[in-house]
């Protein structure tokens, strides 16, 4: 399980994040929602120690990753962005083979071996040779996403992975997304996409200026919100 204990981080002198609890157990899919600057990234970059929290405490199966190595949790909590963070000057197969030879300290036989097998599962192994500039966003953003699960992280974090992509091909990742969540992944995932919300999380939470403002599970959360914010929020993106 993963969970943040009432974690509180300012940036710049501002309190961007103020008392941030999440929990999302083994297996779960966790949607966070909210308003634009509400604090969703950064949170996500305090849960795999990009940011370092001022007050609170991040906890993988119930232990403080904020002690831990940082390489070792890069390879236990992978990290999907917006916008692929892939290589441009290597071949999709070594954007693979890189962190596994770096972090996972595989031979390069072994590594070419795992990259292969989760190029496959993405459908993408044909594009092993090409450069990631050669492929379009949805495929990009497929090669990012492989590259993360073939460090076999416990837990997933996906910031706005569609936002940048070309309508039509949203709901090939939106679908890998989903499977993976089936499959058991443990995964919290930053969205615009409430439709995804709705039918992939097993918990939605609201965020609204640092903090979280409204959780529950999706049926409870999109057809019955509390908080008048939310209701607003609802309203002006559904
Ligand atoms: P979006 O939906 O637009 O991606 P978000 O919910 O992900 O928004 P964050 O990126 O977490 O929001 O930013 C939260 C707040 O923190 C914003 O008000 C932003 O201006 C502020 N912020 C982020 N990084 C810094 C920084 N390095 N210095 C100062 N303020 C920052
Ligand atoms: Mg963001």
């Amino acid at each position: 399980s993963l969970a943040t204990r009432d974690v509180h981080l300012s940036l710049g002198g501002n309190p961007v994040l103020r008392g941030v609890s999440i929990e999302v157990p083994r297996g779960e899919t966790l949607c966070v929602i909210g308003p634009s600057g509400s604090g969703k990234s950064t949170l996500l970059r305090t849960v795999n120690r990009l940011l370092e929290p001022d007050r609170g405490d991040v906890l993988l199966d119930g232990e403080s990753v904020l002690t831990r190595d940082p390489n070792l949790l890069r390879r236990q909590i992978g990290m999907v962005f917006q916008q692929f963070n892939l290589f441009p000057h290597l071949s999709v197969e070594r954007n693979l083979t890189l962190p596994l030879r770096r972090l996972r300290g595989l031979s390069r036989e072994a590594a070419v071996e795992a990259a292969r097998q989760q190029l496959d599962l993405v459908g993408l192994r044909h594009k092993a040779g090409a450069r990631p500039g050669r492929l379009s966003g949805g495929q990009q953003q497929r090669v990012a996403i492989a590259r993360a699960l073939a460090l076999a992280p416990q837990v997933m974090l996906f910031d706005e992975a569609t936002s940048a992509l070309d309508p039509e091909l949203v709901k090939g990742v939106l679908g890998l997304m989903a499977d993976l969540g089936e499959q058991g992944m443990t995964m919290v995932v930053v969205t615009h996409e409430m439709r995804f919300a709705r039918e992939a999380a097993d918990r939605v939470a609201f965020m609204d200026r640092g903090t979280v403002l409204e959780s529950g599970p999706p049926e409870q959360f999109f057809e019955a919100p509390e908080s008048p914010r939310l209701r607003q929020f609802l309203a002006d993106v559904l």
